[in-house]
């Protein structure tokens, strides 16, 4: 079983080690935990049996041809018997034949076994994240989330691929190899059981060595990597640019590219050595062992013949590989036991956010929104919303502003479920946003974020993204209402254009007129547009706000607004600040008041609102 590119699957005498943190980390391996693992397989239990029959033939018919060995020289060449040599001969190839040939039934079986679990527990997982909360994918890395869904998962196509066969497979090997050197002759037998171990050790420790060597050039790999990660995505090398960091970047790959010279040859000659201590002691048992029968036919007068002699050699080195996995099942079994449990982790995380459990309908959608003393936190540390009170009658807008940081975006989660709120509640027409079918809840919904995320493809795939089966008419109806239709025409490739990773081939005002279109093609009752900090150019800006005006007038908005042009267009204005809601009302009576929302005015909304105006 090789894992995480670790120098397990050397084959023979050499074996696997666990790391450090592996020891440490060694799960309790519960009564519960087998069961579940077992659950996995027994859907599958008749080609297991399949497996596990054609397992045992194929193992007995593969130490076979070794025992036939005796036979042919004994019999056949020492006997000089013509007809019995050719027979033996004959014998030996064909159970050979058959033995490869059921071990290709058992492989197939068996890989399909391990493919069903695979694609069982990654559908599974799947799902299962898919249903996790926005504070699950907040506070997880990404990297780790992945790792489960790939290393981890195919771990288990390992262990059930290799681990499970291997170990049933040896001892089958092992307990024939053992019978038959009894057979032939106890005191060869005994002397072969004590020759093994004595040669397998030896050759795990240079295998150790080997190990270390190449963990330390696969860190050297993993830095390499991170390096080549961070300073060739757009965004790193644009800051390399930026500050002039070229020179540093190339001699820190420039070192880094030297270690991983020295441990490669390192790893290389150490691999070589661990070859020629692997054969050179693997050669010194069957010698050991002609001395020992050579001393029994001359000495002692033993009734030991040479074709005897000949079957404990090769069933001798039949063994040195089974002694070797068998020694390694620890290893084995501690990374499957670990693999397993961390991916049960991600199962039995709970779904924070889950659908009621007599969900309601939406019929006569109106799209009134309350909160009714809503309180909200992230961590037990810091409320985020406090109190939070306001009414959105359908068809009506509001604005929030406030200053960075006040709890405008969190206010507008809670209204889908992104997150459940802390304390009091959101409601949707009346209803109690938790007991509302999450689905046409958030049907009933559409979010632009500041945060624009366009999937890699064409600018058609992305809009389509909210409406599958939209009709050309409609895409190019609510393209013309976001102002992009325009721009999309005029690129050579018109809906059809690539909009690159994450949409970074795009500018921050397009791509946030396409997600409009994109939320315009859904048609929601109740739009949310969170506006981007980031300042765009006048232009961008007024046909961002020519796109959001008609929306404004047909839907219930709510609106998180940064520029006056927004502000001004909403019915009301509710200003935020340290998650309470500070002060409310129209832009004149706010400004009036002299208070928060005076401030806001006087250094952000004024001097855009000018810029808005010379433009105009
Ligand atoms: P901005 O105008 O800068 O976008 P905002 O008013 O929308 O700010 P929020 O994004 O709602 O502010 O954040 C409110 C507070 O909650 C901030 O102090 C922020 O650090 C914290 N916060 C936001 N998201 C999380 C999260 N996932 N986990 C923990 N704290 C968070």
């Amino acid at each position: 079983m090789t894992m995480r590119g670790g120098p397990g699957g050397m084959g023979g005498p050499g074996g696997r080690f666990l790391e450090e943190e592996e020891i440490q980390q060694t799960p309790k391996v519960t009564k519960e935990l087998l069961f579940r693992i077992f659950s996995y397989l027994k859907p599958y239990w008749k080609q297991m049996a399949i497996v596990l029959i054609a397992i045992i033939i194929s193992s007995a018919f593969s130490i076979y041809p070794s025992i036939l060995t005796g036979k042919i020289i004994d019999e056949g060449l020492i006997g000089r018997d013509m007809n019995k040599l050719i027979f033996y001969i004959v014998l030996s190839l064909v159970v050979t034949l058959i033995s490869n040939l059921i071990g290709v039934l058992e492989s197939y079986f068996n890989t399909w076994i391990a493919q069903h679990i695979t694609f069982d527990m990654r559908n599974q997982m799947y799902n299962h994240l898919q249903q996790m909360s926005q504070r699950f994918f907040t506070s997880n890395n990404q990297g780790d989330i992945i790792t489960r869904m790939t290393s981890d998962i195919d771990g288990v196509q390992m262990i059930i691929t290799n681990t499970f066969t291997s170990i049933l497979s040896n001892v089958i090997t092992l307990t024939i190899a053992l019978v038959a050197m009894f057979q032939k002759n106890w005191v060869l037998a005994v002397v072969g059981i004590i020759i093994v171990p004595l040669f397998t050790l030896p050759t795990r420790k240079a295998g150790k060595t080997r190990w270390s060597i190449t963990k330390e050039a696969q860190a050297c790999n993993d830095e390499m990597n991170t390096i080549l990660n961070e300073t060739m995505s757009v965004s790193g090398q644009l800051l390399v640019k930026l500050f002039g960091r070229e020179d540093k970047e190339y001699n820190k790959y420039y070192e880094v590219n030297e270690k991983m010279i020295s441990l490669n040859i390192k790893e290389s000659m150490a691999g070589r050595w661990f070859r020629v201590v692997m054969s050179t002691i693997s050669s010194v048992g069957p010698m050991i062992l002609y001395f020992v029968g050579g001393l029994l036919m001359m000495k002692y007068n033993s009734d030991v013949t040479v074709g005897d002699i000949t079957v404990l050699v090769s069933l001798l080195g039949r063994m040195y590989g089974p002694v070797n996995s068998l020694l390694n099942i620890q290893v084995d079994w501690i990374r499957s036991m670990a693999m397993f449990t961390r991916i049960f982790e991600y199962f039995d995380m709970d779904i924070e956010i889950k659908n009621a459990e007599n969900p309601i309908k939406l019929t006569n959608i109106q799209g009134n929104i309350d909160f009714e003393n809503v309180f909200f936190q992230y961590n037990e540390d810091r409320m985020i919303l406090k109190d939070i009170n306001f009414s959105l009658k359908s068809g009506n807008s509001i604005a929030i502003v406030g200053p960075s940081g006040s709890g405008k975006s969190t206010l507008i989660n809670l209204i889908p479920r992104l997150y459940d709120v802390t304390k009091g509640s959101v409601k949707f027409d009346g209803i109690d946003v938790r007991d509302i079918d999450l689905k046409e809840l958030r049907d009933a919904i559409g979010i632009v974020s500041q945060d624009t995320y366009l999937f890699n493809g064409t600018i058609k795939e992305n809009l389509l993204y909210a409406k599958e089966d939209a009709s050309e008419e409609e895409i190019i109806e609510a393209c013309k209402k976001a102002n992009i239709h325009d721009f999309i025409m005029n690129q050579e490739k018109g809906y059809d254009t690539e909009v690159g990773n994450r949409g970074l081939k795009l500018s921050g005002g397009e791509k946030q007129r396409i997600s409009i279109a994109r939320v315009l093609l859904k048609d929601p009752w109740v739009m949310i547009f969170d506006e981007a900090t980031a300042s765009l150019d006048s232009i961008s800006e007024k046909a961002i706000q020519d796109a959001i005006d008609p929306l404004i007038e047909e839907r219930t908005s709510i609106l998180i607004a940064h520029r006056l042009s927004t502000i001004l267009a909403a019915d009301e204005i509710i200003v935020l600040k340290d998650g309470e809601i500070v002060e409310r009302g129209k832009h004149q009576d706010l400004i009036n008041k002299n208070g928060v929302y005076t401030d806001l005015y006087n250094t952000q909304f004024k001097i855009e609102g000018m810029n808005d105006n010379a433009c105009d």
